[in-house]
């Protein structure tokens, strides 16, 4: 299996808009209760490690809008403007806004398993 390998269709990704960037939402639902909002701040800094390369400022806090003081009209707020709470926070509307050089290297080397099945096929 090659481990440096790069998953590069950015018109794909961005037609989907980044269904694979929902990161938050299965520690939501399984790993962490919601009252652990300390936990998605953590991870944020985990997944994002390199974020002061990014060359973008995320869209929203990961750790405040799931606070679990944070009222949900405040999370709706958010999904108005295109931003889903629960997915990383530099997922728009269509998928990442980072530029594809400054992406963190676990997404560049992520291929959803449609895409795989796609390729399979072709
Ligand atoms: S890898 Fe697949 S799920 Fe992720 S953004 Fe691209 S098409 Fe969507
Ligand atoms: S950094 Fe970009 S590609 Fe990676 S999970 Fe976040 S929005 Fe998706």
């Amino acid at each position: 299996m090659e481990t440096n390998a790069e998953y590069r269709d950015e018109g794909r990704c961005a037609a989907c808009g980044g269904r694979c960037c929902i990161i938050y939402f299965p520690a939501r639902c399984v790993v962490t209760p919601m009252e652990k909002s300390w936990w998605y701040g953590e991870y944020s800094d985990f997944f994002h490690w390199d974020r002061a390369n990014y060359g973008v400022e995320p869209l929203f806090d990961p750790a405040a809008a799931n606070a679990p003081e944070t009222p949900e009209p405040v999370r709706e707020a958010l999904r108005k403007r295109g931003i889903d709470p629960d997915a990383c926070e530099y997922k728009g509307s269509s998928g990442c806004i980072i530029a594809w050089e400054n992406r963190p290297n676990q997404c560049k080397a992520h291929r959803c398993y449609e895409w795989e099945l796609t390729d399979a096929i072709v």
